[in-house]
């Protein structure tokens, strides 16, 4: 093996730096905390390194913002409900390249830099996968230099904290701001007011026009908070401007008039509420009154703040759309496309169908999933209540959007039944994604398979009328936060071997595929295998006290839990090796540990009860004697990104089985792979991509596929053939229903079983089963022969190069925003 000295490989720390950041740190030590070191907490010291960081991006942040004031380039803005970022310290230090030089510092001064870092409370501000996209996104557009901010909800409890207590989960409020956010500055004068209810007036203009003014509304305002997000090597900064509500009561004379002081400040309180949570739901949709409220308030303050810096450079509104691109992540803010309108009309008097123009060349809009209950809509009676400008111009732009249908497709009412806007079956509704695409010059899908399937299903009648407007942006992760952060040590043995290229370009891990069989490097890359397992196993007995074997096989599934992501298949699995062990049917091969993670949606009664099922079969299979070390189940509460950080690194394998066609790409799976993980996967999402670039002899495939799916679904798909074929998952499914795994409460688990046998189990559950059990006796197999497993490995991060969010956000770039880089001096 080569050895290469550089910057992030390099073993000492630059001396000066390390001065300079200690200098910085004992300042902040008197100055921000005021404390005598002997009395400064960990916590005093995560303060004192985080404040000492943010220093040194705020000039780059600055000459940033300058530089896209000065030179005006076109910008994107990332509109998203949710960022799920987790902790910055360690990111901010890495991608300034200066992570060796602040664990020299702090140890310097008698602290370690992992537990410092570990004082800091994750940004949870997101569910799951989509957050966490938006997140991986800002690293790789500051990475690539390009002109563009992120907008969102500064909400005061991101996602809950979730608690195992008797095997059930438990959801505890995440006040992630007690101790304060030193990575945020509050900017009280960027703030702008955000109407709501009242109710519109039509009235003739001088020139004759027709005008609406929306009048008697109620306001809140919306105060920025700005958040620098540094790039790789820190020369770009760019920043994610999150709004929080204010009340705008303070000024209102009314109450003090009528001497109502106690109610006035009582008012301000329920306004301010709008930013206090996140919804806790990933791909279901609730129809509550404050997620649309959230939706609208987050969506008008952006775009007046997106216009007021446009109008700084432009007098009239004809280049918008050559300056201003804006990204929709999902639904969620599609009523920015009413709002717009409503901008240029109303308040700007464009007329309709110049404002209709330059709307729809400045939208684009990303779609997440395929599944109808995830699908947003809003019924018509709760928009007029709220926002009654917004549905006027959403009927405007559905009675205009028909009649281009129907001189298409002339005659044909069940098309425009189907298209319209408006779902006119029971209660009226807004479909929020016809909205979206409507209003969107260009649309995209998240994976090649889940964009085919927009295009041949649910969008099929959109992509008639306009061929080309869905194109495919397959999601991507960055390396930074999930190779270079979260394993600093195979980080390092990679820029050992082949430099530090791959930082900043993904594809540069092929040069890895030679190493695959090179003996010395497959040592070291076991080695640190071993020992991130190793960490995974201390944690996991600090925290649930269960003593792991660190040679164990690493079986991983972590993951919102979702009936479509089939955790149960998982412990279908585990009952079955369980079982094989007891019969003494099971090979003896390598003992496994399988490991599950992942929240439920509070409300969500199916997903709560797998988690408890998950938790009531392991303290059986734990316990009991006949299995010992053979098999051991671990439900990981909380998890979270932080979380993500120390499981990823540790898996062999990665379990990625939603039913095919349900999970529109994942993220978690390239995760795992970049990790060196072999995934156990169905020809689902990113997975066919990810198998395409590793290659199929370093994949585990089983399952039916998409077409097979849709096809057995159509043709009638009885659960019971399956049942009555198969010994094995018979006497699974027995044990289950008869409460084997919950003696004190036998019927605890009779639901899931019925909704398998007696509800048609609708992600097909019993008929993976025999592939799944197949293809784990093939993992099984090659466990055991480890220089082979190893080699695989190896190969499937070196074939990870296309993952890189960067890929992903240059096509987004080139392909639907048409920006570049804006390289700042
Ligand atoms: C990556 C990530 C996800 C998405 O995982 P999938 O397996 O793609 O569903 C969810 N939550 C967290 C915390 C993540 O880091």
């Amino acid at each position: 093996m080569k050895k290469q000295p550089s910057k992030s490989s390099k073993a000492a720390a630059d001396v000066q730096e390390t001065k300079a950041i200690l200098n910085s740190m004992e300042a902040h030590l008197t100055y921000s905390i005021s404390k005598y070191s002997a009395l400064a907490t960990t916590h005093d010291w995560y303060e004192i390194a985080a404040r000492t960081a943010r220093d040194r991006m705020a000039e780059r942040w600055m000459e940033t913002m300058q530089t896209y004031y000065r030179d005006d380039p076109k910008r994107v803005y990332y509109l998203s409900l949710e960022f799920l970022v987790g902790r910055t310290f360690s990111n901010a230090a890495l991608n300034l390249e200066l992570h060796g030089e602040f664990k020299q510092a702090l140890h310097e001064l008698g602290q370690n830099i992992e537990a410092v870092s570990e004082m800091e409370f994750d940004a949870g501000l997101g569910n799951g996968g989509l957050g966490r996209l938006a997140a991986c996104f800002l690293d790789s557009m500051a990475t690539l230099e390009l002109p563009c901010y992120g907008y969102g909800i500064r909400y005061e409890y991101g996602m809950f904290h979730q608690k195992i207590e008797d095997g059930q989960q438990v959801e505890h409020p995440d006040n992630w701001l007690r101790y304060g956010n030193p990575w945020e500055f509050p900017r009280p004068e960027v703030l702008y007011p955000v109407k709501f209810h009242g109710r519109v007036v039509q009235f003739t203009s001088e020139d004759g026009t027709l005008r609406h003014h929306w009048v008697d509304t109620e306001e809140i305002m919306a105060m920025a908070y700005d958040t620098p997000v540094p790039g790789f090597g820190g020369k770009t900064v760019n920043n994610m401007r999150l709004w929080a509500a204010k009340s705008s009561r303070d000024f209102d004379l009314r109450y003090f008039n009528q001497g109502d002081y106690i109610q006035a400040v009582a008012d301000k309180n329920a306004s301010e509420n709008l930013s206090k949570v996140l919804y806790p739901n990933d791909s279901t949709e609730m129809g509550k009154e404050l997620r649309l409220k959230q939706q609208y308030f987050f969506v008008s303050a952006s775009l007046q703040d997106i216009l007021y810096r446009y109008k700084k450079h432009h007098a009239t509104w004809d280049e918008l759309p050559n300056k201003v691109a804006i990204q929709l992540n999902d639904t969620h803010p599609a009523i920015s496309i009413a709002e717009l309108m409503r901008l240029l009309v109303d308040i700007h008097g464009l007329g309709w169908d110049h404002a209709w123009n330059l709307t729809t060349r400045t939208f684009s809009y990303t779609n997440h999933t395929l599944m109808p209950e995830a699908l947003e809509t809003w019924k018509v009676s709760l928009f007029e209540a709220i926002l009654p400008r917004h549905l006027e111009i959403i009927y405007a732009i559905n009675f205009q959007f028909l009649r281009q249908v129907m001189h298409t497709f002339p005659g044909d009412n069940e098309l425009l039944r189907r298209m319209s806007l408006i779902d006119e079956n029971g209660d009226r509704r807004i479909r929020m994604a016809h909205l979206a695409i409507v209003g969107s010059h260009t649309v995209n899908g998240v994976a090649q398979l889940h964009t085919e399937l927009m295009k041949s299903t649910i969008f099929s009648d959109f992509n008639r009328l306009w061929p080309g407007k869905i194109l495919n942006m397959t999601n991507g992760i960055t390396p930074r936060r999930w190779l270079n952060q979260a394993n600093p040590a195979l980080a390092e043995l990679i820029s050992a071997n082949i430099g530090t290229g791959w930082i900043r370009n993904l594809d540069e891990l092929q040069k890895l595929r030679a190493l695959a069989k090179d003996a010395a490097f497959r040592k070291a890359f076991g080695a640190v295998k071993r020992a991130n397992k190793e960490r995974l196993a201390a944690m996991i007995e600090e925290t649930l006290h269960i003593r792991v074997n660190p040679d164990s096989l690493f079986d991983i599934q972590i993951k919102r839990i979702h009936e479509y992501k089939r955790q149960l298949l998982n412990v279908l699995h585990v009952i079955t090796l369980y079982n094989r062990i007891r019969q003494g049917t099971h090979p003896n091969t390598a003992p496994r540990t399988v490991i599950i993670g992942g929240k439920a949606a509070p409300g969500y009664v199916m997903a709560k009860r797998i988690i408890r099922l998950i938790n009531n079969v392991a303290e059986i299979v734990n316990n009991d004697p006949l299995i010992g070390d053979r098999l051991k189940l671990l439900f990981i509460p909380n998890y979270n990104v932080s979380n993500a950080e120390r499981i990823v690194p540790a898996a062999d394998l990665s379990e990625q089985i939603s039913t095919a066609g349900t999970e529109a790409s994942g993220t978690g799976n390239m995760k795992l792979s970049l990790n060196g993980a072999l995934t156990i996967g169905t020809l689902d999402g990113a997975n066919i991509e990810i198998m395409e670039e590793v290659g199929e002899e370093n994949f585990f495939l089983f399952g039916l596929t998409a077409d097979e799916v849709a096809r057995l679904r159509a043709s009638g798909y009885n659960p019971w053939d399956y049942y009555h074929g198969n010994t094995e998952l018979r006497q699974v499914l027995d044990m289950i229903a008869s409460g084997y795994f919950s003696p004190d409460e036998p019927d605890r688990f009779q639901s899931i079983v019925d909704a398998l046998l007696c509800h048609g189990d609708h992600y097909l559950l019993l008929a993976d089963y025999a592939s799944y059990v197949a293809c784990q006796e093939r993992v099984d197999a090659l466990y055991c022969r480890p220089e082979e497993w190893l080699q695989k490995s190896i190969l499937n991060v070196a074939g990870m190069g296309k993952f890189s969010s960067d890929r992903t956000i240059r096509q987004y770039a080139e392909q639907i925003w048409h920006v570049g880089p804006v390289p700042v001096c």
